[in-house]
């Protein structure tokens, strides 16, 4: 949340949250000035705190089968002589199949039974593989954003200085 604040008059000051607003003399805003200042420093420890999580994972999935795909469900013949597949599309077997595009073809892979459960953890893995990317870009989103507040709050105390 954005809060803001204003000075009303030498003693006054109005923070305004989207939900609230708060006129505060001057002694109660240095107060807030310090709580505000604690929960910034707490965010950006949760930040460093999620960021170090994600990273652990990161390194365990880097060991882990990845894959990109999906698994299907398709009718097929199973060459077997004198089957009834051979000549009789609704006697066609199902089975599962991995399908993947790769290098602009798509491809379709049998699986046999005992194969599926490891393709299936490989695409999961995968999967996850994104989400924690996902995080790690919103975690470098908030310390961008949250660097850009500290300057602006900087420049508003007077600091002057451009960072
Ligand atoms: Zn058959």
């Amino acid at each position: 949340m954005l809060i803001s604040i204003q000075k009303l008059g030498s003693d006054r000051f109005e923070f305004s949250g989207g939900l609230f607003t708060l006129r505060v003399n001057r002694s109660w805003c240095e107060n807030l000035h310090c709580y505000i200042a604690v929960r910034v420093s707490s965010k950006r420890q949760d930040t460093q705190r999620r960021r170090r999580k994600l990273h652990e994972e990161l390194r365990g999935l880097s060991f882990q089968p990845l894959m990109r795909g999906s698994i299907v469900d398709r009718m097929r013949r199973c060459g077997r002589a004198g089957c009834a597949c051979a000549s009789d599309p609704a006697a066609r077997h199902s089975g599962k199949y991995l399908s993947v595009n790769l290098d602009g073809r798509t491809v379709a892979i049998h699986l046999r039974a005992e194969d599926e459960e490891r393709v299936r953890r490989a695409i999961e893995a995968y999967r996850r593989l994104w989400e924690v990317i996902n995080g790690l870009t919103g975690c470098e989103v908030a310390d961008l954003r949250r660097e850009a507040r500290e300057r602006v709050r900087g420049r508003k105390r007077g600091g002057g200085g451009a960072g």
